[in-house]
């Protein structure tokens, strides 16, 4: 089997897989979850791979405004004061619990910090960020965790602390000390609702799904970029793990005249220009409006030899638009189709009003040619075959014509 020839030249246009897909959804999600709950740049980074800045920035701004976060934790922010050191042995107690086999990724961050932020006691509580880096640093052996031998509650120490019961946050005896409180420079984070957490999602992640869609439908990069900007390139990838084939490169081969070279396309044409009104009047716009008219031609028009695909029906909505296309209604009967701007209303016959007329022809033809079959099926009179030898027998012309009537 010979190669596709690549239909383009940039390097990072690698073919996508629907995993690949889900995977860039879900990744989505966990990073407006990071941003919701106050994680830096850097932890981002650190835990989804590459990712924009200006989308962490975009999507940060949502929920914090113009807040800076705090400067990236020293080990000792962790067990500074009674409150924290609680706190971070609260939530590696917690953290153990959650992952006893599996390897932690962000939706277990997520979990981690809504479970916490239930039981916190410092003000301000920790945000995502510090309790990355603390689990990290746990995990890493940068700090150590021991069970105090009093109560058996996990504490948190740093390396050079030794004597667990004495730094236990519940009953060892540092727990009435006096602790130094470092003011932190950053404005405490307020954590969103789970409900806006949901909002954003949906506002980030419905592009991507519209994307989507609108390839399974067929449409062109540049088309998915027209309702869904900024998703050309992610469409052109989509495509070739969606429909099996690169996306078709270069202008779209047809013009307005298209939709009036045939009755049936003039008919289809005036059912999408009549219910794309219907929609846009109903408020949808964009992605939502496009497929919901092409999904709807698709269901009314399933199985016509003349069923047209995403492109051609874009083509309606542009032409339409344009005033290249005028929808008109036949008053005979009552039937609405579709002339070009340029074209007399009543020069060209109805399409309905065409078909039937062809119909009655047909109906016409059909009862002639069978009436003058049903003359040839007239059984032979009795004795026919010897009149027909008698004949052939008598002058060449008058056989040539007996066998012309038979
Ligand atoms: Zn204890
Ligand atoms: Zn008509």
């Amino acid at each position: 089997m010979s190669r596709l020839t690549p239909t383009t030249t940039e390097s990072d246009e690698d073919g996508l897989q629907l995993d690949d897909v889900v995977r860039c959804i879900s990744r989505e999600i966990d990073l407006i979850h990071l941003c919701a709950r106050g994680a830096r740049i850097p932890t981002m980074k650190m835990v989804l791979g590459k990712v924009s800045e200006g989308h962490i920035k975009e999507v940060y701004r949502l929920f914090h405004g113009e807040r800076r976060g705090a400067k990236a934790r020293s080990l000792d922010f962790f067990t500074e004061t009674v409150e924290r050191r609680k706190d971070s042995s609260a939530i590696v107690g917690l953290y153990r619990k959650l992952t006893r086999e599996s390897v932690a990724d962000v939706a277990t961050y997520v979990m981690l910090h809504s479970k916490y932020l239930a039981e916190r006691s410092v003000d301000p509580a920790f945000d995502i960020d510090e309790l990355i880096h603390l689990v990290c640093a746990v995990e890493s052996g940068d700090l150590k965790v021991n069970r105090c031998p009093n109560c058996g509650s996990v504490v948190v120490m740093s390396i050079d602390e030794i004597g667990a019961e004495k730094h236990c946050p519940l009953c060892g005896e540092a727990r009435n000390a006096k602790s130094r409180i470092r003011q932190s420079t950053a404005d405490p984070v307020v954590f969103p609702s789970e409900e806006r957490i949901k909002q954003v999602i949906d506002m980030f992640v419905t592009p991507m799904r519209n994307a989507l869609e609108l390839v399974r439908c067929g449409a062109r990069p540049p088309e998915v970029e027209q309702y869904v900007p900024g998703y050309q390139s992610f469409a052109r990838k989509l495509w070739p793990a969606v429909l099996g084939k690169p996306a078709p490169q270069g202008p779209l081969p047809f013009n307005s005249l298209f939709y009036v070279e045939k009755g049936e396309r003039r008919r289809q044409t005036a059912f999408v220009i009549k219910l794309f009104a219907r929609l846009k009047k109903s408020g949808l716009t964009d992605a939502e409006l496009v497929l919901t008219l092409y999904r709807a031609y698709q269901s009314a028009f399933h199985g016509s030899p003349e069923q047209m695909h995403f492109s051609r029906i874009r083509g309606i909505i542009h032409f339409y638009l344009m005033s290249e296309l005028r929808l008109v209604r036949c008053p005979k009967c009552r039937t609405s189709y579709v002339i070009l701007k340029d074209e007399l209303f009543g020069e060209q016959a109805c399409p309905c009003c065409k078909a039937f007329s062809i119909a009655q022809e047909d109906a016409l033809v059909r009862k002639t040619v069978q009436r003058s079959s049903s003359i040839g099926m007239i059984p032979p009179l009795p004795g026919d075959q010897k009149r027909r030898r008698l004949l052939r027998k008598s002058s060449g012309e008058n056989a040539v014509l007996g066998t012309r009537l038979s």
